[in-house]
């Protein structure tokens, strides 16, 4: 639904897919529903109709490796590759077998043939509690239509060569393929009904810098062509007949955000190095296997910290050993030779499998969680420990336990891991020797036996969402003491440099991937405390890689002194964001 705003105005409200504002009329492009003829055919007509489809597929496949060639040429090789999905699809052989066993045995023309099994397959994709898996029902789609265009003679897409004035493109959907070829001198921005972040549309969109807002429901039915709009690809929205007012505040805007954009965009493939050469591993968290495109598109150096847990959330059923082992295989496959911290499963706390039936705690955050929970449904903890020692040859895997508190959880969870591996050895199953084995640092007790549990493990990585709960009893969910949650606590700044040196004693390296790490105002502190890997949500990995190259890790250890003798929390806080803020005023908003 539209909001009214000013004078004549209307805000149509979306999905930001590529970033970027621009302003023009719009080209409503109408549902093109062609019907599909249907037929029955008489015996000998069969060999004829057979023919006829396998004739598109070989068209369709041609077309689309021409698609494939100019896309490569204009936008680089990792965008052609959306259509090497596409190739893929035309090659499957069971939507091959089945359109040609459907026109043998049912005696249906081919194009009638063809679109039936295409929309099933389309259909099952569009049902998937996946993301990922949902938008290839578009590329299906997208394949769908031109194969049976190649047999109909219909024109594939919308022609734009005809437009002589720039437009914004409003439509039900665009497919990868149209999106592809879109011109940008002539298409400003487009916006559609349905589509998601992860649609290859979407993702063309961000590589042709096309600003585009998609899932506006029914904005296509709304809008006529030749209207006025103003599309604002950083926030997604579509407003119709802008007032000079919202020119004006959008004149502002746009010239803010995209000096930051191109700002972030100029470091994306450089290094996380201070001023003065102090490298940073800068990393991403992730919670799921498709969230590997996002890393890439960050620019960061592999995962540090991958949350199995939602493996295991949201199904009725636990996920076998070769669910887990798929899900680290496509990490860590796509990411190579970047690292991949691998969590063992975290569940309690703030989650829970429904389908467990788990007794109800009265202070779960304090209860049968993570590490704990594992060390007593050992079974659990196998399969997901055999499916990490097996992912461990795809690719650069390490693997770390939450919340280990002392010394006999770890030995005990590495007693495991050599069980497994002995297991595999019988089973001959290959997996990485040397595979680094981290432990979470986030309960206190930990940091002051870190020598104790150095001796065990290859690395530490700070977990300061629950540390700073659990050193300043304050329940991280709970918003009426959010006030008494503080990063920058004295007790907090000694503890994470205390894990540091433990670790530096005995030659570990030490990440940091709490929530703590994005904090642009927090980051000086934190490199001065030493910490070698900050792991951070994908879209704070510009401009945290962005801050760094512009601090001087001289003054952030300057820094970390100060605040070791400073009381006060927000005395550290204000000093730490004043450098941040000295060194990349664009990060903050006044
Ligand atoms: C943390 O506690 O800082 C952490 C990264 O783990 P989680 O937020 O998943 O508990
Ligand atoms: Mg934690």
């Amino acid at each position: 639904m539209p909001t009214a705003t000013r004078l004549g105005e209307k805000v149509f409200r979306g999905i930001p897919v590529s970033p970027g504002v621009c302003r023009a009329s719009v080209l409503v492009l109408g549902n093109r529903k062609e019907e599909v003829p249907a037929f029955q055919l008489r015996d000998e007509e069969i060999p004829a109709q057979i023919e006829r489809f396998e004739h598109a597929l070989v068209t369709t496949r041609q077309q689309i490796g021409q698609i494939q060639k100019q896309v490569s040429a204009a936008m680089g090789a990792k965008d052609a590759l959306i259509f090497e999905a596409h190739l893929l699809l035309l090659e499957d052989p069971t939507l091959m077998d089945e359109t040609i066993r459907l026109i043998r045995d049912q005696k249906v023309n081919a194009e009638k043939a063809f679109h039936q099994v295409a929309q099933k397959y389309a259909e099952t994709l569009a049902a998937i509690d996946d993301e990922y898996l949902r938008e290839r029902a578009a590329d299906m789609r997208d394949v769908c239509s031109r194969v049976l265009g190649n047999m109909l003679g219909w024109d594939y897409g919308p022609d734009f060569h005809q437009l002589t004035q720039p437009c914004i493109i409003i439509s039900q959907d665009l497919t990868p393929s149209t999106t592809a070829q879109l011109d940008r001198t002539k298409i400003l921005g487009f916006a559609t009904d349905v589509g998601s972040k992860t649609s290859h549309t979407a993702i063309l969109a961000r590589s042709l810098e096309i600003p585009a807002v998609v899932g506006l429901s029914d904005i296509s039915s709304q809008l006529i062509t030749g209207q006025q709009v103003l599309l604002d690809g950083f926030n997604g929205l579509v407003i119709l007949n802008p007032t000079d007012q919202t020119l004006f505040e959008y004149g502002h805007l746009v010239r803010r955000q995209l000096d930051l954009h191109q700002k972030l965009e100029s470091v994306h493939d450089a290094a996380a190095i201070t001023l003065d050469g102090r490298r940073i591993i800068l990393s991403a968290n992730i919670e799921q296997a498709q969230d590997t495109g996002s890393v890439q598109a960050a620019g960061a150096e592999g995962v540090g910290l991958f949350r199995t847990e939602f493996l295991y959330l949201n199904r009725d059923v636990l996920p076998s050993e070769e669910d887990q082992f798929q899900a680290y295989v496509q990490v860590a496959s796509a990411l190579k030779p970047q690292p991949v911290v691998i969590r063992t499963l975290d569940l309690g706390g703030d989650k829970f499998l429904s389908h467990l039936h788990l007794p109800k705690e009265m202070n779960p955050f304090l209860g049968w969680r993570a590490i704990r929970f594992c060390l007593q449904e050992r079974d659990l903890f196998r399969i997901q420990l055999r499916a990490i020692l097996r992912a461990s040859v795809y690719g650069n895997v390490k693997m770390m336990y939450p919340m280990i508190s002392g010394l006999d959880e770890l030995q005990q969870a590495n007693a495991l891991v050599a069980e497994c591996q002995e297991q595999l050895r019988r089973d001959n199953l290959p997996f990485n020797d040397h595979l680094e084995i981290g432990a979470m640092i986030e309960i206190p007790s930990a940091v002051l036996v870190a020598d104790a549990l150095a001796n065990h493990v290859q690395f530490f990585s700070l977990g300061t969402n629950d540390l700073i709960q659990y050193t300043l009893a304050v329940d991280r969910l709970n918003e009426r003491i959010a006030h008494l949650y503080e990063p920058t606590h004295p007790a907090i700044i000694k503890l994470i440099h205390q894990t540091v040196q433990a670790a530096q004693r005995h030659g570990l390296w030490t990440g940091l991937c709490g929530e703590m790490a994005g904090d642009p105002s927090l980051i000086p502190l934190l490199l001065g405390l030493g910490v070698d890997e900050l792991s951070v949500a994908c879209s704070l990995v510009p401009q945290t890689k962005y801050l760094i190259r512009r601090l001087r890790f001289s003054d952030t250890q300057e820094l970390a002194q100060a605040a070791f003798t400073c009381e006060s929390p927000s005395e550290i806080l204000a000093r730490s964001e004043n450098l941040a803020r000295k060194a990349a005023p664009c990060l903050f908003k006044d």
